[in-house]
């Protein structure tokens, strides 16, 4: 049970800015920046690679959507989204979602810090990765 199962249940209030009957979409509780919405499955899975094939089409048939109503409300004109999978890489409820996050040009929204790194034997890493592709 996690908090955003006690909204899909009604339990608690959330600030909703769409939903069908796959997906709900409401304003985070402390933003990153003004207009920082969540986009959540109505499936109750942890993480992006638990969710069905068919739930995952019905976040990623609404979610340009989304984006381009963040920018015509906010005027923001960049955004990040961010999906963040297991406590190591900041998940903090564990119901799968994804942060529509606006990007002023003052700065307020998403901070990064890219720590970037060299390939190495990628050839090998990918066919892998390819090869553990269900
Ligand atoms: P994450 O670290 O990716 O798990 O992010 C969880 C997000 O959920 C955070 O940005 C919180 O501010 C947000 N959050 C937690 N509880 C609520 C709530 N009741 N309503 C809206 N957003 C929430």
């Amino acid at each position: 049970m996690t908090i955003f199962s006690a909204i899909l249940d009604g339990k608690i209030p959330c600030h909703r800015v769409y939903e069908d009957d796959h997906v709900l979409a409401f304003l985070d509780v402390s933003p990153l920046s003004r207009g920082h919405t969540l986009v959540i499955p109505k499936e109750r899975v942890a993480t992006m690679g638990e969710l069905s094939d068919d739930a995952a089409a019905a976040i990623g048939r609404v979610l340009p959507r989304l984006c381009r109503a963040l920018v015509r409300a906010t005027g923001c004109t960049d955004y990040n989204l961010l999906q963040n999978n297991g406590e190591a890489a900041h998940q903090a409820v564990m119901h799968v979602h994804i942060h529509i996050i606006p990007k002023y040009l003052d700065a307020d929204g998403l901070g990064l810090q890219w720590n970037v790194g060299t390939l190495d034997e990628p050839e090998a890493l990918a066919g892998t990765i390819a090869k553990a592709i269900e």
